[in-house]
């Protein structure tokens, strides 16, 4: 028998798929820079120049036997070494290689580290608007997931709802920091009253609350803001990293996951993150990527055309009568829809081929994402189009 529970995924569509599938197509008809699609968070910049090179370096001077090989279960250790030795540096965490696991991107991380410390039927709680892909990442692992509706105000969390839907239940917290879709950044105060809860809650029900920490936008944030690293404030957390937007290699399927020196159980989380590649199949990254990351993990793509995006489309939305958070970093900004139905606010949006993605599918009706990860110049283009959008359709 087949298994239901994916076949019946297949009836599930993806907006933000639709949506970019449909800008393909319409850009077929009417020239690729006349649609502006702002549907996709594939990072618009290219990788930094040092990363081909060492790409290129590695090709030709390392042993194809290791560079082609299959890497260690966990790893290649003098790569695990380099990723804890820049998260000490960074973060002044005493991080040691028995600390970190290489994954394919932060999917894999996430993946592997909800089903280390969840068992089937636990919970994991996660806060709206939220990356839909938790949706399969956490059920799939037989885990429930648990939604806690948003904090319209300011997108940090909503803790009186928060602590009533904490339960004996409840295994693992995963936040997203800077944030998909909102692009907010978690303050300091929310991280110290989200530590204060979980340690109090698992002091009450005699098992460690694990927090999961997604974080592939950790190096995309903009002047004047300053992202707490969340592992600062609590000992049993788990980050999931992935260089997909930091160094611009979303193809590459390569990031790691790296448990708080101080975490319960962490080193054996770690080790048990190599069984669990066994089960599901998706272990040891390309050795040739591990390599060349952990030679280039102190650069960045150049990732200021983000901010710049950011500041034209936060200003354009405001003076058209949007209401919108300020992004604090990502490539995502979440503006309230001119009307209640974000889905048939984005249908009319593509008549003036804008690509809006409706806040739903983060659980957050009514709200619409954009993905800014594209040129400034059809960025600027743009707005011709929003501005006759929010006029023709609500008199703004
Ligand atoms: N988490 C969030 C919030 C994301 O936005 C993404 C990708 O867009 C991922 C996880 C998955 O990242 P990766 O491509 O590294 O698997």
């Amino acid at each position: 028998m087949i298994a239901s529970n994916y076949k019946d995924m297949l009836q599930e569509k993806s907006v933000i798929r639709e949506l970019f599938g449909y800008a393909l197509n319409r850009a077929k008809e009417i020239g690729y820079e006349n649609v502006f699609d702002y549907s996709l968070g594939n990072p618009s910049v290219e990788p930094p120049e040092e990363f081909t090179q060492t790409l290129l370096r590695l090709l030709q001077e390392t042993d194809p036997m290791i560079l082609h090989g299959y890497s260690p279960t966990l790893g290649i250790p003098s790569v695990l070494e380099k990723v804890a030795r820049s998260l000490r540096d960074r973060f002044l965490l005493p991080y040691k290689a028995e600390h970190i696991f290489m994954t394919t991107g932060a999917a894999g991380a996430i993946a592997h580290a909800v089903r280390a410390v969840c068992t089937p039927g636990e919970e994991v709680i996660t806060f709206a608007p939220f990356f839909p892909e938790y949706r399969p990442y956490i059920t799939l692992s037989g885990a429930v997931l648990k939604v806690v509706p948003p904090d319209l105000s300011a997108f940090q969390i909503r803790f009186d709802l928060f602590e009533e839907m904490i339960t004996e239940k409840t295994a693992a917290v995963l936040i997203n920091t800077p944030n998909n879709p909102t692009g907010v950044v978690y303050s300091e105060d929310t991280l110290k009253k989200l530590a204060a809860i979980l340690t109090k809650r698992s002091k009450e029900y005699g098992h460690p609350i694990y927090l999961i920490s997604d974080e592939p936008y950790r190096e995309i944030v903009f002047q004047g803001v300053t992202a707490p690293y969340v592992s600062s404030y609590y000992k049993n957390s788990i980050v999931c990293y992935s260089f997909s937007k930091s160094l611009s290699l979303p193809g590459e399927r390569i990031g790691y996951i790296a448990v708080n020196p101080a975490c319960e159980q962490g080193e054996t989380i770690i080790q048990m993150c190599g069984q669990i590649s066994r089960g599901i199949g998706h272990n040891c990254p390309p050795s040739i990527i591990q390599l060349a990351v952990a030679e280039t993990i102190m650069l960045t793509s150049d990732l200021s055309v983000y901010e710049r995006n950011k500041n034209i489309l936060y200003h354009e939305l405001i003076s058209l009568g949007f209401s919108c958070v300020e992004p604090g970093g990502t490539f995502y900004i979440f503006p309230k829809a001119l009307e209640e139905d974000a889905n048939s606010f984005s249908l009319k949006a593509k008549k003036y081929d804008l690509c809006l993605v409706p806040g739903d599918s983060f659980g957050c009706p009514g709200y619409f994402r954009m993905a800014y990860c594209i040129d400034t110049e059809k960025v600027n283009r743009s707005l011709t189009a929003l501005r006759s959008f929010a006029k023709e359709e609500y008199n703004r």
